[in-house]
């Protein structure tokens, strides 16, 4: 990539739902959830009728959210809504609202499973795998829970998927393989590289009962078709996705709370962010914080996003028109100030360094 030649830069990427959509449109966004939980009947029986087991979903929707699971048109950001389910059981310790939960986290996991298996290629991934092992001191922030990028790290044996193995997960917590743990240190070791997923992922496995040796760890699995259990309290193991917004749940899970930690000290060390296929979601306080606190002033920025231009098409004409987005790019310069902030529309304009200046006349 002629983008990443400078190889003494530390380069953090930061990847949102919109870098896997990238690889393959069969991804949801955020709002896609239900409509393809629709489609892959995951959700139904038939076009009309919800499955029993989520007429509890529908209900909460409907009277809470004002939206129906079933309907197409009503686009639900299912973060939001995992997010008022927990506001919810903090206050309620309902055991149906924790059900609930349960439930949309298995939906977020049964969903980009199926998307997977769509999916079977993903080359812009590949190329990105691929450049870290031309040029090395990369760190990977994602906010993600599918494991697309995953599994290309790690048959390209780059370091980052070895790094989220080793250093957190409890694969090797215990026993030689881990070796001393190392002591306190002033100076944070700038030149590794990581692989952080600040929200979990739908392969996470972790005990949730309490006083269990076990709880709150991340194992992590390659198979995910079944249920778990935990191999110390015998109890069905859940799936370590975390919404936005709750911070008190980073602290809960010590591999989410080194993985924030760990971006806060990356993002300082860093000369050149890019941020691909996300884009900066008001509702995401904590991950705004973390952008706004921890960038250098020096640091330059990248960001990959469609979204960055609006496109109008002359219907006499047929020809497309562009201009700026500039609600999007306020979210952008509000968080980064007077840095240096380059936009590209797509993967491919980053790869041939062609940002939207030089690619389109904009109106
Ligand atoms: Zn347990």
């Amino acid at each position: 990539m002629r983008n990443e030649l400078n190889n003494t830069m530390k380069t953090i990427w930061i990847l949102g739902a919109g870098a896997t959509i990238s690889n393959d449109r069969k991804y949801p966004s955020i709002m896609d959830f239900f409509s393809r939980g629709k489609e892959y009947f995951l959700i139904n029986e038939s076009s009309k009728t919800v499955r029993d087991e989520y007429e509890d979903l529908k209900n909460y929707a409907l009277n809470y959210l004002n939206k129906n699971i079933m309907r197409k048109n009503d686009k639900i950001d299912i973060e939001y809504f995992l997010t008022h389910l927990y506001i919810e059981f903090d206050n309620s310790k309902n055991p149906e609202i924790e059900n609930m939960i349960n439930k949309i986290i298995g939906l977020i996991k049964k969903v980009l499973l199926e998307s997977e298996k769509r999916a079977p290629f993903s080359t812009e991934y590949e190329t990105l795998a691929t450049s870290f092992l031309n040029f090395n001191t990369s760190t990977i922030i994602t906010f993600n829970w599918d494991t697309l990028l995953d599994k290309i790290l790690k048959s390209k044996k780059t370091p980052h998927y070895n790094y989220l193995e080793r250093e957190l997960s409890a694969k090797y917590l215990w026993g030689y393989t881990n070796g001393p743990k190392h002591s306190p240190y002033l100076e944070y070791p700038k030149n590794g590289e990581l692989y952080l997923k600040l929200h979990g992922s739908i392969d996470w496995v972790t005990c949730k009962t309490s006083n269990c040796r076990l709880r709150n760890l991340m194992f992590l699995k390659e198979d995910i078709t079944g249920e778990y259990y935990c191999s110390e309290c015998h109890e069905v193991c859940n799936t370590l996705i975390i919404p936005p917004i709750l911070n008190k749940q980073y602290n809960e899970y010590p591999s989410i709370k080194k993985a924030w930690n760990l971006a806060f000290k990356e993002i300082s060390n860093s000369n050149k962010i890019i941020i691909w296929g996300y884009g900066l979601p008001p509702t995401d306080f904590y991950a705004n914080w973390l952008f706004s606190r921890s960038t250098p002033k020096e640091c330059e920025i990248i960001v990959i996003n469609p979204e960055i231009l609006t496109e109008k098409r002359n219907s006499e004409t047929n020809e497309f028109t562009y201009s700026i987005n500039k609600i999007f790019q306020k979210k952008f310069s509000d968080t980064f100030g007077d840095r240096k902030i380059t936009y590209y529309r797509y993967f491919s304009d980053f790869e041939i360094s062609k940002n939207i200046f030089e690619k389109y006349i904009l109106k």
